[in-house]
């Protein structure tokens, strides 16, 4: 019996790299968690390997803790320490459950055993037979009656663990199993006969019935007794597909979302572990769940950014995903009406080509705005007038992008970042989008004293107080999104106005109007996924229009009605648009044709930011930069690109070249932050 345990304290310092020996406690193997003695202090760590022997003279841990993670998720977590060059330490913390819960337990009542069988006697009253029959049951709100039965020796009453079921609001009535249209039926014919670590992406159009095509394909990996993973983009945002798959499959899912008390996480992720639960749905986070026999995982919505996370390590859930797949033999399903190019370039597709019904993608009209002068273009107005139930994208939230001093020109800008203030009207405050920075809306200006202060440009708080009717405003100023969807779909007429939030997978039959304001904001990021994004916004919001019998409209305005990305949405032409964005991405070596990372240094110190880049710069061979960026939280920043074609060698050698510098004294003012895959 190897003797001796490795284990990686959970530290977050980066310099400390495990593991470090330990004597093996009896039961202990891969995936324990244990309390270490580690120099003065005591630290949780994770078991990720067994020797037969150390070098050292190995000490004994101090406890072993009850939670235990499947040495699968423990592979998996070294894997992506390596690929986000962050630590094992790091990795690891993102798979444990939430710390210090205990079970929660309620008062059960069950009948005593010598008496399961046998009548119950005389002299009961009609209400204890009646609470007799119903054992066992939860004792709560009957407690002293079943008290007195007990002590008539009847019942016997105990605590047992009761799951804290998270709850959820669902939109939209669970409906039934529809006949699969012939589309549908070939993709969930060609899930069910790929091989294992197959990778497929789903590519329907909007509304074209992926989920049932998840569903049934969750349905049929269940049957072979194989358990299912499905990744969302935001649970908030995506309560209709989460509503269905608990429709559909009741207890047997299992949700896990950071909005969940920790209680209610440390069940449900309590269940999965124990086989209880054989589905897992949730967002990015859901993706190291410790779902047992993993045989499907499907990612929803793939085109979507909320699945890179932005902490260190700043993993991407959507190729976490496919290691786990691979990992446990389980078949891939990545959906979108959007799909990356990435996807279409590495995946098999399977095409979902019309709507369910047959209905047309509602015909979208580019409205020039190069002349308009104003927010709403009269034809969108009009359109507005005559909508009966309208959706409204404007990626900007607030009232004023910005305000500048009439008589001298001063721009209101953060006191921390490089950054103009946006105009918060209901709360008067100005409030920085980027730290969180927030002061009153100015009455004169502080340089020259003037009162004429001009406020710029439209955020979804201006746009709701203009528009008529009821007006439904989604973004992240305003409450629980959730509600704000039950009500928009619940109100017989009404625009629902709101930032990129109002353009994910949302089902709503009745909307007949769909208007995208200032379309080409996202093309003016320096970014080469601009036109990605552009892409996907534009036809993710025509998405949701003219789903019913009714049909419906889409107005797009923007300022650049020829460029790609718009002029291919307005034509529902996904397959035009990645085919010219691959060819487009393999002329100048981006991915899918080379890996990006990206290494920012940043510093309250002057200068020292643009010092440390140019030391990491001068150990690549292959780096562009450094680059200043605009200042954050009072750091000033410097950002150096690598495109490499080798991905491993690349990761490990700014690894490397990030860890020696970060190292040499000179530079320690200096934070670093490296980011593989930056989105
Ligand atoms: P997508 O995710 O592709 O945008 P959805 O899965 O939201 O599309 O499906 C759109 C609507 O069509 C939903 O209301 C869904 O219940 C319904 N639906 C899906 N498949 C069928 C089918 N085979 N027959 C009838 N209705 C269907
Ligand atoms: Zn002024
Ligand atoms: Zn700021």
């Amino acid at each position: 019996m190897p003797s001796v345990v490795q284990v990686e304290p959970l530290t977050t310092a980066r310099a400390l790299r495990g593991p470090f020996d330990y004597l093996r406690p009896d039961g202990v193997g891969v995936g324990s968690v244990l309390v270490v003695p580690f120099g003065h202090r005591e630290v949780v760590g994770v078991v990720t390997g067994i020797a037969d022997e150390s070098e050292h003279e190995p000490i004994e841990p101090r406890r072993v803790l009850e939670t235990r993670l499947p040495p699968d998720l423990v592979g998996l977590a070294m894997w992506i320490a390596a690929e986000y060059c962050s630590t094992p330490a790091r990795a690891l913390s993102l798979l444990l459950p939430p710390k210090g819960t205990r079970p929660k337990t309620a008062l059960w009542a069950m009948r005593v055993e010598s008496n399961a069988a046998g009548e119950p006697p005389a002299r009961l009253t009609d209400r204890q037979r009646a609470l007799l029959a119903t054992l066992p049951r939860f004792a709560g709100p009957d407690l002293a009656a079943l008290r007195r039965l007990e002590a008539r020796g009847l019942v016997h009453i105990a605590p047992r663990i009761v799951r804290r079921a998270p709850l959820h609001v669902p939109v939209g009535a669970a409906r039934e199993e529809p006949r699969l249209t012939p589309a549908q039926a070939g993709a969930l014919a060609a899930i069910g006969g790929a091989a294992p670590g197959d990778r497929l992406l789903l590519h329907g159009v909007t509304g074209s019935g992926k989920t049932e095509v998840y569903l049934q394909a969750a349905a049929a990996a269940l049957e072979h007794g194989r358990g299912v993973m499905v990744l969302v983009p935001e649970i908030a945002l995506t309560p209709q597909i989460v509503a269905r798959f608990v429709a559909r499959f009741g207890d047997t899912v299992a949700l896990l979302h950071s909005k969940l008390s920790a209680g209610e996480r440390h069940d449900e992720w309590a269940r999965l572990r124990a086989g209880e639960a054989r589905v897992c749905v949730g967002p990015r986070s859901a993706v190291f769940a410790p779902v047992r026999d993993l045989g499907l995982v499907i990612v929803d919505e793939e085109h979507d950014a909320s699945y890179k996370h932005e902490g260190d390590p700043r993993y991407d859930a959507r190729r976490v995903a496919e290691r786990r797949a691979a990992q446990a033999g389980a078949v891939l399903v990545a959906g979108s009406a959007t799909p990356r190019p990435e996807s279409v370039h590495a995946l098999r597709r399977l095409r979902l080509p019309e709507r369910v019904d047959g209905a047309r993608l509602p015909p979208v009209e580019v409205v020039d705005m190069r002349e308009a002068g104003r927010a709403l273009h009269p034809r969108t107005h009009d359109a507005l007038v005559d909508a009966r139930k309208a959706i409204v994208l404007l990626n900007r939230r607030g009232w004023s992008n910005f305000l500048t001093c009439r008589s001298c020109g001063r721009a209101w800008e953060c006191p921390a970042c490089d950054v103009t203030l946006v105009m918060h009207r209901s709360e008067g405050l100005l409030a920085c989008h980027h730290c969180g920075h927030r002061e009153p809306v100015p009455k004169r200006c502080d340089a020259c004293g003037s009162v004429s202060i001009a406020r710029h440009g439209t955020g979804t708080e201006r746009l709701e107080s203009e528009l008529d009717g009821p007006v439904f405003r989604l973004d992240a100023d305003v409450g629980d999104p959730a509600r704000v969807l039950a009500a928009f779909e619940a109100a017989p007429s009404g625009v629902l106005v709101g930032t990129q939030m109002v353009a994910k997978g949302h089902d709503f039959p009745d909307v007949d109007l769909g208007v995208v304001l200032d379309a080409d904001a996202t093309l003016r990021f320096p970014d080469f996924r601009a036109e990605e994004r552009t892409f996907a916004l534009v036809t993710q919001l025509a998405g949701r229009a003219g789903r019913g019998a009714g049909g419906g409209r889409v107005l797009v305005q923007t300022l650049a009605p020829d460029a790609p990305s718009i002029r291919l949405a307005a034509r529902h032409d996904a397959d035009a648009f990645v085919a010219g964005e691959l060819e487009r991405r393999r002329a100048l070596r981006y991915p899918p044709f080379s890996t990006l990372i990206r290494i920012v240094c940043s510093s309250e110190q002057a200068g020292a930011a643009l010092a440390a880049a140019a030391a990491i710069r001068e150990r690549l061979h292959d780096a562009l930069g450094p680059a200043p960026l605009f200042r954050l939280r009072g750091r000033e920043r410097a950002q150096l690109v690598v495109k490499a074609a080798d991905r491993a060698a690349a990761v490990a050698q700014v690894g490397a070249a990030v860890a020696a510098v970060a190292a040499d004294r000179a530079h320690k003012a200096v934070a670093f932050s490296v980011d593989v895959d930056p989105q």
